[in-house]
């Protein structure tokens, strides 16, 4: 079987701590590589690796850094089919549903080739005689990413792209559950030209992250996966006095108002409800009819569609919908979830809890299922059920369906379908979420806007990519400079100002 490695100072490395974790290929439920679980020493030298490495790569110029990015994506692109055929086999996802994971985070590492426009600070010139003023944004040394299974190329490509363009050093500590996909990154980003020691891979469970949250020489840190952990991360990385931002889980609407393109609408849900098997962050699994004529009609429509969804191993061709789960456990607890939805009373309409994947019968496959008549208190609408499982909430009026999104405790994303533009306006002025879909199921900001939830969606300040991630990844300093130095003034005591 194969071993797998950590990344560090440009070499594979192989584990020390004698601490290794399974990596299983979901479709088959077979174990396909052991991968090591980084110690506190492990974790310290790659920290210092790229500690070392950071003290010129910071004194690049950022033209040369973006050169990096510009030859990554070449890579990436040359790589593409490769890449997404090992992502799919440790996560399970459909390999067209691959190549757009890394597809989306090729886009941010090509809007980082124009890092230099947004490092290039402010100027004042004369802001009193002979003085000028002036503003540099500057690395912050060693960084850390922790991420996700659920897209093990997009979201390291969101984190290390605009970092190693600012000119830090970055250590990522990717999801144990698809760790090769970010280590062949790693690899492409030497490729391209990236110094040895700017990026290192460091694998493992909780010892390695709090390893990161307890280096000294870590100085700022980006997460993304569930709430209690981000909300763990951010405590114990602002305790050590690092800069944080960490991004968690959510439960997404899609508010159908009576006056929707139905049809629409019914296509926008499937998509994302139900697209990587639910294992988005920003899937909708929530859908909110206004009015009963509504609700009845929109679940006449959904039946059809989700009882004929595709559901088979990435290798089955590319007219599958979606895949397994990744890992045997969440097989289990997505379909505890769906039996308590029927104990608790909601209405199962589509159920497939006897569904085996023939010839992959221990594969980690759930089929597709959907709610109707699901009410607020009922487990499937508290938890974040991360399978492929729709949940109907039936609502009166909008501004019943406003309140539902309003109190609900996640904010990542939401989405509405209506004709109407004093109601799409509405919703998108009103909503206290940090990602709005006008008519659009899943409202993914692209490469220059930024990615980011509210309330227990996200911790800390600033979002993820476009302008955001340049000031999350520098710290801004301003010089006030006096030339010619021959100026005469004598001491001045009173506080400095321009009277
Ligand atoms: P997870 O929280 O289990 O794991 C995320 C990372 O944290 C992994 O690297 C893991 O090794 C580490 N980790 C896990 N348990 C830990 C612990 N006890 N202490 C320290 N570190 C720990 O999340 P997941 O299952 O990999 O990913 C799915 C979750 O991520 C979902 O909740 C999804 O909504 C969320 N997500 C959010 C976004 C976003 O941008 N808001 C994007 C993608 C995924």
């Amino acid at each position: 079987m194969e071993e797998l490695y950590h990344f560090i100072n440009g070499k594979r490395i192989k584990g020390q701590s004698n601490n290794f974790g399974d990596v299983f290929n979901p479709a088959t439920g077979d174990v396909i590589a052991k991968l090591p679980y980084a110690n506190e020493t492990e974790l310290d030298n790659a920290v210092q690796g790229a500690k070392k490495a950071q003290l010129k790569w910071a004194v690049t110029s950022p033209q040369k850094r973006g050169r990096v990015m510009m030859e990554f994506v070449r890579l990436l692109n040359r790589d593409m089919e490769r890449l997404a055929k090992c992502l799919s086999k440790e996560h399970g996802k459909t390999i067209p549903d691959a190549r757009g994971d890394i597809q989306r985070g090729l886009e941010v590492v090509e809007f980082c080739i124009g890092a230099p426009h947004f490092l290039k600070g402010e100027f004042t010139d004369s802001a009193g005689t002979g003085i000028d003023m002036y503003s540099m944004r500057q690395p912050l040394g060693v960084v850390a990413g922790i991420t996700p299974f659920n897209f093990p190329a997009m979201i390291p490509m969101w984190k290390f792209a605009p970092a190693i363009a600012c000119g830090n050093a970055f250590i990522l500590k990717p999801s144990e559950r698809d760790p090769s996909v970010p280590l062949m990154l790693a690899e492409l980003m030497v490729e391209a030209g990236l110094p040895k020691g700017i990026l290192q891979v460091v694998n493992g469970d909780k010892i390695a992250v709090d390893a990161i949250l307890n280096h000294p020489d870590i100085t700022a840190i980006g997460f993304v996966g569930s709430t209690p952990i981000a909300q763990y991360i951010y405590t114990e990385g602002c305790r050590n006095g690092k800069r944080v931002q960490c991004f968690g889980g959510a439960k997404n609407h899609m508010i159908i108002m009576p006056d929707a393109d139905l049809d629409q609408a019914v296509d926008a849900l499937v998509g994302s409800g139900y697209g990587a098997a639910g294992e988005r962050c920003m899937a909708i699994s929530v859908a909110v009819p206004v009015g009963e004529k509504t609700a009845d009609l929109l679940i006449e429509k959904l039946i059809p569609k989700v009882e004929t969804l595709q559901v088979g191993p990435y290798t089955a061709g590319e007219n599958m919908d979606f895949g397994p789960l990744i890992t045997k456990e969440a097989r289990e607890r997505v379909l505890n979830l769906i039996d308590s939805g029927v104990k608790q009373g909601a209405m199962l309409k589509v159920d497939n809890r006897d569904f085996r994947m023939q010839g992959y019968e221990n594969g980690f496959f759930v089929g597709a299922h959907l709610f109707d008549m699901v009410k607020p208190e009922m487990d499937i609408y508290k938890e974040e059920i991360f399978g492929p499982v729709l949940s109907t909430v039936r609502t009166e009026s909008y501004q019943e369906a406003l309140d539902l999104v309003m109190n609900n405790p996640y904010g990542n994303g939401t989405s509405i379908f209506t004709r109407d533009g004093d109601t799409a306006r509405d919703f998108a002025h009103q909503i206290n979420v940090g990602m709005v879909g006008i008519n659009v199921p899943i409202p993914v900001p692209l490469a220059y806007h930024t990615f980011g939830g509210w309330k227990k969606s996200a911790f800390g300040d600033l979002n993820q990519h476009g302008p955001d991630a340049f000031r999350f990844y520098t710290k801004t300093k301003t010089v006030t400079s006096r030339w010619p130095s021959g100026i005469k003034e004598g001491a001045i005591l009173n506080f400095p100002s321009i009277g």
